[in-house]
């Protein structure tokens, strides 16, 4: 097969010339392959010399005119070039071998089958051919072609061989076949589990990323049931394992949180880009195994495991190496306050409510409530269009008290400052206490979110504690 007519990029030509001027012999090899043939975009491109990377790179660079963008890795033997959207990535051909206790393999330069012999998987060893002879020409030792027709993804060697050298494949496997919809190869899925435990010996940034990119798939549940099956969810993330069982008391059953969680979190993907709101959806319910309680009255009940579910955010992103930033405080916000509006919409909905939920939530009410529309993943369609219904109206009078009020971005009408001025006092527990107290006025509706009002209630409030006043701001 020889796909020259679909290597239309510019950069191509002048690989091609350069490598025929400089009798190198080059390949454009892995993920580029792969996404060409199956139409998919790409905006990188690997190439693999037989030779050096690096000096090949530097007469590319220069064929390729001044102000070209390149990168040298000496120590990697590597080097990046930009062109426009596209990186190129250039390498000499490997042969590599691989310790027992350690992915830290012996290099020595191989030949373009020894590189394609040390890929992860048959779809992402093809290669085509840059020589002039035979420009566009696919090699495809391993009948890559033929496992993306099948949709399958296999390694090019033994499994077990593949997995043990660089067990990060293992979840290289289960992201491609989230990210295409392919099936695992039986044997190659079978040593996955054989080989779970050599995870241990992976970077957790690295495994971090590889998530990452599951959760950001079209349909994250599929990656998230073969790492269930696997084995592989237990390694590298036990507290959503634990998700997974139906415990049965009195013949009354709780429903199987993973799969629910599963369902929230194809529900988000469907409607969100967001990683993080995906996030709040793997971890909304985290928190239901260790708050599992049955009552013989009640049945079973999962009290207080959105506070829990919360505190586990954080130890959970740092478990997996995920930020430490404003977008852990975000899941946790989320995860924090998922039943919110779900209790709003069971009620009569109050402003005062409402204004807490908009109080707390910040600016990212619009995400809560799609989470929480997310969460609604009942089999009995008339119950989901009853509760949706009702998210309907909360998302309403969310809408109509912040116009009214302004409360998504709230900061205090009488600052600290103001209090102290006014009363003559020095930092103290005090001016917080009279301001969260105008805070609850504001939020309960007994005065509205305005300079005034608030002032005169601070002034009371001042009374109240036996404070004196020094300077009056506005006219009594
Ligand atoms: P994506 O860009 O979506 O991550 P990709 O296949 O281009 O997909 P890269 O991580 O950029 O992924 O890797 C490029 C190529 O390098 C792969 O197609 C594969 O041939 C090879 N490769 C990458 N990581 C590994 C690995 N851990 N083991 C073996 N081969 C790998």
């Amino acid at each position: 097969m020889n796909l020259a007519e679909h290597l239309h990029q510019e950069f191509f030509k002048i690989i091609a010339e350069t490598a025929d001027r400089t009798k190198t012999k080059v390949f454009v090899i892995g993920g580029f392959v792969r996404d060409l043939l199956l139409h998919r975009p790409s905006k990188d491109a690997d190439f693999v010399v037989q030779g050096s990377g690096i000096e090949f790179a530097r007469e590319v660079a220069k064929a390729m005119g001044n102000n070209t963008e390149a990168k040298y890795f000496e120590n990697f033997g590597t080097a990046m070039i930009r062109k426009g959207n596209w990186e190129l990535e250039f390498v000499g051909a490997r042969k590599e071998s691989y310790r027992k206790d350690s992915r830290k393999p012996i290099v020595e330069n191989g030949t373009l089958a020894d590189d394609q012999k040390r890929r992860d998987f048959t779809i992402n060893a093809m290669s085509l051919s840059m020589q002039k002879h035979n420009y566009g020409e696919l090699h495809d030792p391993f009948n890559g072609l033929e496992d993306l027709e099948k949709k399958i993804i296999k390694t090019p060697l033994d499994p077990d061989i593949t997995f043990s050298d660089d067990p990060l494949r293992m979840m290289r496997a289960i992201r491609f076949a989230t990210q295409l919809n392919f099936s695992i190869d039986t044997n190659t899925f079978q040593a996955i589990s054989r080989n779970k435990n050599r995870m241990s010996i992976v970077s957790k940034e690295r495994i971090a990323d590889e998530l990452n990119k599951i959760i950001l798939a079209d349909k994250p549940s599929v990656g998230f049931k073969l790492l269930e099956e696997s084995g592989l969810l237990k390694v590298i993330f036990p507290q959503m394992a634990a998700l997974k069982g139906v415990e049965v008391v009195n013949k009354k059953a709780h429903k199987d949180n993973f799969y629910h969680t599963l369902e929230v979190l194809d529900n988000v993907a469907s409607k969100s880009d967001n990683l993080w709101l995906r996030w709040a959806a793997i971890l909304h319910d985290i928190a239901k195994p260790v708050t599992k309680r049955y009552d013989n009255k009640v049945g079973w009940t999962f009290h207080s495991h959105e506070f829990v579910g919360a505190k586990m955010t954080k130890t959970i992103f740092k478990q997996l190496m995920l930020p430490q930033n404003e977008h852990m405080k975000y899941v946790q916000k989320l995860v924090l306050l998922h039943l919110r509006p779900i209790v709003l919409s069971k009620d009569i909905v109050t402003d005062s409510a409402v204004r807490r939920l908009l109080f707390d939530a910040g600016n990212d009410v619009d995400d809560l409530m799609q989470l929480c529309e997310a969460d609604i993943t009942s089999k009995n369609e008339a119950k989901v269009k009853k509760y949706l219904q009702n998210f309907k109206i909360v998302r309403r009078k969310l809408k109509e008290v912040e116009e009214k009020d302004r409360i998504r971005n709230w900061q205090p009408p009488v600052s600290g400052e103001v209090i102290m001025k006014t009363f003559g006092l020095k930092p103290s527990p005090l001016v917080g206490d009279i301001k969260t107290a105008i805070r609850e006025a504001i939020l309960d509706g007994v005065i509205p979110n305005e300079f005034e009002p608030a002032y005169r209630f601070m002034l009371k409030e001042g009374e109240k504690q036996g404070l004196t006043l020094e300077n009056n701001l506005i006219n009594q």
